[in-house]
């Protein structure tokens, strides 16, 4: 039975379930609300690891992401000097294995468009839909197949009963559908519509880090490895230029300040460049060229690191995607991965539970765990060693870094390293009909 679904958030993991559902059922009929004006291309690159890329593989979209891909080197940590201290490499295994620069490193805006417009595609011929006027996008237009986006309004209300959800719009409209997704994000909205605004807001669990991200021009010394810089008192600043003709740019500080907090979270941008403008200034390397670039960048995006644990991703007819529902923080490199496996596991228990939205939900939060689980583990070291407070720390970091790749122990950790994090592979649902990849 198809069904009429709203997904709120048009980031990475909204359009991505908008094309399964297409992709499972061309009848489904499912509107995309996002808050901003259009699909949002800021952010930088992110990775496509361990059962990410199969999945990508098998939605016949991993030629594309393999246009967009961005070749990096490799990583290494720079004394205030520029000297390289341990040079790591990718992981080279074509598999989405973990190494410090994954395989599949992709701007974040590119997989954004890329998954937007291939969930506007025809799944029979391939030919995008012509996007309606947000005129055209009545209540009737929503009854009908396909997937449309109604950009710039957000859900105020959601009240759900045993046959659907009603939703009140920003914009007045109102609508009801047989099932909400949030796919909105880490601040989500739709989390505290359903847990309560308190309770929602404190599933978010902060690591008192908090990262801004953006470009600058690039200059020809800035070469293809990522480099990191230790700036002492919990702060990092790191370059990575292998997308010409702009260097990407990440300051990190992890600190328990009140202050720096109230200064990064949910602030507008110039609130948050004059927080990071306060917490870098005069901290060495190359930082003053990189807040000179802070206050020019029209791409600029900073939040607070954190995880969301919330006991259940779903409640009746309303679940919560990605980083809503089960943010893993950028430390872990999982985050996107983890928001694909749950599109994927969620349309699979849709396809499967035909029509049973609510024992579809209910089969989703208990399957999509396991994966969420492993993808929050935090990597070995972290958050601590990209935020280390002292100078002797530093240099013994600097010093163990350049042991193990002198004697070239990262390259036999990665081989050994399990390339389907927890021995986990891509869930199974033959209901899809989206067959193994050839
Ligand atoms: C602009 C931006 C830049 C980012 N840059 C990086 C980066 O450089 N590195 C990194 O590791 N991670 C970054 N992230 C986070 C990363 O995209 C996610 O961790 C991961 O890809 C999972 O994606 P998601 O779709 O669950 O959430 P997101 O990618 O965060 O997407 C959520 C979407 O929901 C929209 N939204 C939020 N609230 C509402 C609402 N009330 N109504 C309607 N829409 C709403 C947001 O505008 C956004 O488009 C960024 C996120 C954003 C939004």
């Amino acid at each position: 039975m198809p069904l009429k679904v709203l997904i709120v958030g048009a980031g990475i993991c909204g359009p991505a379930m908008a094309l399964l559902l297409r992709r499972t059922d061309p009848e489904n009929s499912v509107t995309v609300v996002e808050r901003y004006p259009g699909i949002r291309h800021n952010g930088l690159q992110i990775d496509l690891r361990s059962w990410g890329v199969p999945l990508m593989k098998r939605l016949g979209l991993m030629d594309v992401v393999r246009e967009k891909v961005v070749h990096e080197a490799g990583f290494a940590f720079v004394d205030g000097k520029g000297k390289r201290h341990g040079v790591f490499g990718t992981s080279g295994t074509d598999s989405g294995a973990q190494s410090f620069t994954s395989e599949f490193e992709i701007m974040r805006g590119d997989l954004a468009q890329l998954l937007y417009e291939a969930s506007l595609k025809d799944p029979q011929t391939g030919v995008m839909d012509p996007q309606p006027t947000p005129e055209q996008i009545d209540a009737e237009a929503e009854n009908k197949p396909g997937v449309r986006y109604r950009f710039g309004i957000t859900p105020k209300t959601l009240v759900q009963d045993d046959d659907g959800v009603d939703v009140t719009f920003s914009d007045g409209t109102e609508r009801r559908y047989d099932l909400v997704i949030g796919a909105d994000g880490q601040w989500s909205r739709t989390r505290r519509m359903l847990f309560g605004e308190e309770a929602g807001l404190a599933m978010l669990k902060r690591l008192n880090m908090y990262t801004a991200y953006y470009t600058i021009p690039q200059q020809p010394s800035d070469g293809e490895h990522a480099l990191y810089y230790h700036a002492g008192a919990g702060r990092g600043a790191a370059l990575r230029a292998a997308h010409p003709p702009r260097t990407q740019v990440y300051l990190v500080v992890r600190t328990a300040s009140d202050e720096v907090r109230r200064g990064v979270e949910r602030q507008s941008a110039a609130a948050q460049m004059d927080t990071f403008g306060k917490v870098f200034a005069g901290c060495g390397w190359q930082t003053e060229r990189f807040l000179d670039g802070m206050r020019k960048a029209t791409d600029f995006y900073a939040d607070s690191i954190g995880q969301v644990k919330a006991p259940h991703v779903a409640r009746g007819r309303v679940a919560l995607l990605g980083d809503a529902g089960y943010c893993a923080a950028p430390i872990t490199g999982m985050g996107t991965t983890v928001s694909l496996i749950g599109a994927w596991t969620l349309a699979g228990e849709l396809a499967r539970h035909k029509g049973d939205v609510k024992t579809a939900l209910e089969a989703y939060d208990v399957n999509v765990r396991p994966y969420v689980d492993e993808a929050q583990k935090l990597p070995p070291g972290s958050p601590w060693m990209m935020t280390l407070q002292s100078s002797w720390g530093i240099r013994l970091l600097h010093f163990i870094a350049s042991l193990v790749t002198f004697f070239k122990i990262d390259k036999i950790l990665f081989a050994i390293v399990p390339e389907n994090k927890g021995g986990l592979a891509l869930p199974e649902y033959p209901e899809m009909g989206i067959p193994a990849a050839p």
